[in-house]
């Protein structure tokens, strides 16, 4: 099966477990591939192909910063000009300046830019197009509509879903390091994709009580 990804001309398609992130350079999780450009995407990372419009990096003022997805070109420095991190098959490069950004870099100043701030996260974030974007919601699985998207935490989130965030924050003796929020109803997969959130993020973690017995699943 493939499918067409908003902001990029091939189609793409499905990949299971076990390849390396070209935006994130983790392993986890399931993604997209393009045969053509030879990327590996995670789901959870395809956003970059959503906000690709929006790149004007106060690194470069002036020039415009181009989303590649085929690697550093040729004769350029493969390292990002500003974290120094090897950049991978996706990447932004100034064409004024010859230097390649990595993805992290352009999450990082889109964060710092956005003002869309809500109560429930501590990070800007930015409204996406699920739909469009191939993404879906992290607390309902639902792929239509418009929501909230954390570029920081591959946080995605409708509207109408928000309030998952308005439950007392809980400090769990399975997870004291960070604050978790209490969800009473499901998944097992959707239990680990939020377990994965959290270790990434550090920064949300949902503790789903199962519907045969009380144990939270952690
Ligand atoms: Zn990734
Ligand atoms: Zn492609
Ligand atoms: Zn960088
Ligand atoms: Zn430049
Ligand atoms: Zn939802
Ligand atoms: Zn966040
Ligand atoms: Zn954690």
């Amino acid at each position: 099966m493939t499918y067409v990804l908003e902001g990029h001309e091939h189609r793409v398609s499905d990949v299971n477990e076990g390849f390396e992130c070209d935006a994130c350079n983790r392993s986890y999780g399931d993604g997209y591939s393009c045969g053509e450009c030879k990327f590996t995407i995670h789901k959870k990372c395809v956003f970059v192909f959503n906000i690709q419009a929006r790149i004007n990096h106060p690194s470069h003022d002036g020039h415009s910063l181009e989303f590649l997805t085929t690697g550093a070109p040729d004769h350029t420095d493969p390292k990002c000009h500003l974290c120094g991190k090897n950049t991978k098959r996706l990447l932004y490069h100034c064409y004024d300046c010859k230097v390649n950004l990595d993805i992290d870099c352009i999450i990082d100043s889109l964060c710092a830019r956005s003002d869309l701030n809500m109560e429930w996260h501590h990070h800007p974030l930015l409204m996406v197009d699920l739909k469009a974007s191939l993404m879906s919601c992290d607390f309902c699985h639902g792929t239509s509509k418009h929501g909230y998207c954390c570029p920081r935490c591959r946080l995605v989130i409708h509207e109408g879903c928000v309030s998952v965030f308005e439950s007392p924050e809980i400090i769990h003796p399975s997870h004291v390091r960070h604050p978790l929020k209490l969800i009473s109803s499901g998944a097992p997969d959707y239990t680990d994709r939020i377990r994965l959130q959290c270790h990434l993020s550090m920064e949300v973690m949902i503790i789903i009580y199962s519907t045969s017995n009380n144990d939270p699943v952690t």
